[in-house]
């Protein structure tokens, strides 16, 4: 959900904080190519000025009820680019004395209403459930993004702000101030008129491809149909209970999560769970491969223009890593560390195989999660459809919120407010008195939905302007339907970037305001908060059986003893899937062959063959928000695990510890680099010592 490279450099409040903790899989569904790449507006630069010309600072609200059927949206969309247009035009008409209260408010105000409304665009594109609603907010984010690209191609606001005299500044506005000149410097603004013209249309086309890649996947459900019920053998009694036989007989079994997780971890039958798979890996196939062709062309085309080798050169040059060569070493490093664990785990599950099948010469994609869970229960007596009992959805969502605000010192309660879907719940987070932001959870699945699951921005806040707005979108059973142990986990995760949104959401300027940290940092309070599912007086308080059994401790021990086995085999998958995304950007797209390279990939880093027949670049999402920079989910990973070692030592429920990282790793937001943040919280250096132990099997 990156509209272009220099819009989301520049409004922090367009990051789509996306999100699983683990495997990426999604499917989309298809619709109609929408958008026909307007022209370029030249809206800019218009008549020479001669009176003296106020500076407007405008801050745009944009409320649910604005943008609750596709006209309203559209017609709003369309006054808001009106008026921004203007507002932009008077900033590079203006030719007064160029000061921070003055010129660089003005402009930072129509940063921020930019990015409102195509917060609210983007967003409810991917989870309205009018799917003509969807369509206009994607074209409304289209329409708005024009003015990004042009905004950050404009010569002479770039010229204004590079005259600012920040010297006697608060060190907020001085970051602020230098982030944009990174950003301007990144989007082209200084090549000759024909280029920057060339890369105006690219970033055009480019919002449009993307979407229609990120719609294909959303779009496409496959299904898998059984004869009968015995095809559900080894299911647990509550998913088969909540699928009947339809008329004919035939039970219906989708790609979607609720549906696949389960049935690819416990279903009896290899062939039902590699025909699943198979259906789950081909979704947006064949018509995402030419998308993904153009999407990889024009960001080639785009990097190359703008003075880079390639797209990852690009991406990366703002990003803590820096170039494309560390995140490769960086890969490379962690193969290393999970080198022995990776091997050992998979022999185990091999030999477990064999148990079942003796001659069986190798592990296959469809097998590994049932024989995981397998090894889990033996090995370890652990048995997930026995903790699944212990996390049914309304217990879990309560704790969590019990957890937050105990751990944090905040209040949760109830907003009133309307929403897009009877099944979305709004809620607001104080601190005392104070209301410091708002958010919204969507949390069930339902068609057209966005499939993951990930934050969705709405309103990035400002102090003094507007208050931080977020939704969680997940897509977990509902009520008092039973969660895997995982989902509890993606559930805390989001809520790691939900926190981070609501804290860091009160500086003054929009690009240090929010998650407006260095990108590869954003997934660190994410992964981080993950780690309280592991501690016994946290979940003893929610996780409870429906006849009220408190889940035993003995349980989540051995949860914690079975927790590494195969932890080794599921990083190699994600450096797999790092190294894909990073391969595809960092050389001309001409030569590379997708299903070649997602073949590659996978065997250079993991045990396992992609499945044949399968296409799961089509459906890998990431590609398009997340293009060459995937690793990031590891490099951010590596730090979130030194920066608990501080809880580890002074407590997970030491609220003196979480203050500290409430203020300043979270609350400074982008006002300083992420690694002076964790070096201040942690009273030294980073080091990912502690994340190489762990995945070394050293702990
Ligand atoms: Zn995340």
């Amino acid at each position: 959900m990156k509209p272009n490279q220099l819009i989301s450099l520049m409004i922090a409040t367009l990051l789509l904080a996306a999100c699983e903790p683990s495997t990426p899989t999604d499917t989309p569904a298809d619709t109609p190519a929408d958008t026909p790449a307007g022209t370029p507006a030249s809206a800019a630069s218009t008549a020479p000025v001669t009176a003296v010309v106020e500076l407007p600072v405008r801050y745009s609200v944009i409320e649910l009820s604005d943008l609750d059927s596709p006209p309203k949206l559209t017609a709003l969309c369309e006054s808001e680019n009106q008026l921004l247009r203007q507002h932009m035009a008077s900033l590079e008409s203006y030719a007064g004395k160029v000061t921070v209260d003055g010129y660089y408010k003005s402009l930072d105000s129509l940063v921020t209403s930019l990015g409102n409304l195509t917060a609210y665009a983007q967003s409810l594109s991917g989870i309205h459930p009018d799917p003509q609603l969807r369509t206009a907010g994607e074209n409304c984010a289209q329409l708005l993004a024009k003015i990004g690209t042009d905004l950050g191609l404009s010569r002479p606001i770039y010229e204004a702000v590079s005259q600012l005299d920040i010297s006697n500044e608060a060190p907020a506005t001085q970051r602020s101030v230098e982030k944009t000149l990174l950003a301007y410097r990144l989007s082209g603004v200084d090549k000759d008129e024909a280029t920057r013209q060339r890369i105006r249309e690219l970033n055009n086309e480019l919002v449009s491809v993307g979407q229609t890649f990120d719609r294909n996947i959303r779009d496409d459900v496959r299904t898998l149909v059984l004869d009968s019920v015995a095809d559900l053998a080894g299911l647990p009694q509550d998913y088969i209970d909540a699928r009947p036989p339809g008329e004919d007989g035939k039970i219906r079994i989708t790609t979607q999560y609720p549906d696949l997780l389960p049935f690819v971890t416990y279903a009896e039958s290899d062939a039902l769970r590699k025909e699943l798979l198979t259906l789950n890996l081909n979704r947006a196939y064949p018509q995402n491969k030419e998308v993904l062709e153009q999407l990889l062309a024009g960001r080639f085309e785009l990097a190359r223009l703008i003075g880079f080798n390639n797209y990852a050169e690009l991406v990366t040059a703002d990003k803590m890593v820096g170039s494309p060569q560390r995140v490769s070493s960086f890969l490379e490093e962690l193969k290393g560390y999970t080198s022995e664990v990776n091997d050992r785990d998979y022999n185990i599950l091999l030999e477990r195989l064999r148990q079942d099948q003796p001659d069986a010469e190798r592990v296959e994609a469809w097998q590994a999660a049932y024989i995981t869970e397998k090894v889990q229960n033996e090995k370890f007596q652990v048995d997930s459809k026995k903790t699944r009992e212990f996390f049914n959805y309304n217990n879990t969502r309560d704790g969590i919120l019990t957890m937050v605000q105990d751990l944090f010192q905040v209040q949760i309660r109830p907003w009133q407010t309307e929403t897009w879907h009877a099944d979305v719940e709004s809620y607001e987070l104080l601190d005392g008195e104070r209301v410091l932001g708002r958010f919204y959870l969507d949390m069930h699945p339902r068609e057209g939905k966005y499939q993951h699951a990930a934050m969705f921005p709405f309103t990035n806040g400002i102090e003094g302007v507007q208050l931080p707005l977020a939704a969680l979108v997940c897509n977990f059973p509902a009520g008092t339907g039973l969660m895997q142990h995982s989902e509890v986990i993606t559930f805390l995760h989001e809520f790691g970037h939900l926190v981070h949104w609501m804290f860091a959401g009160h500086q003054p300027w929009s690009n240090v305001s929010g998650i407006a940290t260095e990108w590869d940092f954003v997934e660190a309070p994410s992964q981080m908060l993950q780690e309280w599912v592991w501690d016994y007086p946290t979940i003893s308080r929610f996780a409870k059986a429906s006849d009220g059994q408190v889940i035993p401790e003995e349980l989540l021990n051995k949860m914690i003893a079975a927790r590494d086995f195969g932890l080794g085999m599921a990083t190699r998958r994600q450096l797999s899937l790092a190294a894909l995304s990073l391969n595809l950007y960092n050389q001309d797209p001409a030569t590379i062959d997708p299903d070649e390279l997602t073949q590659r990939m996978s065997r250079e880093f993991t045990h396992f063959e992609a499945i044949p027949g399968t296409h799961f670049y089509a459906n890998f999402g990431h590609l398009n928000d997340y293009s060459a920079i995937y690793y990031t989910y590891q490099w951010s990973l590596a730090i979130a695990t030194d920066m608990f070692t501080r809880f580890k030592d002074q407590g997970l429920r030491n609220v003196e510890v979480a203050g500290a990282y409430r203020d300043i790793v979270l609350g400074s937001g982008g006002t300083r680099p992420a690694a002076e943040l964790v070096t201040e919280f942690l009273g030294r250096d980073i080091s990912f010592k502690p994340y190489a132990d762990r995945l070394s099997g050293k702990q």
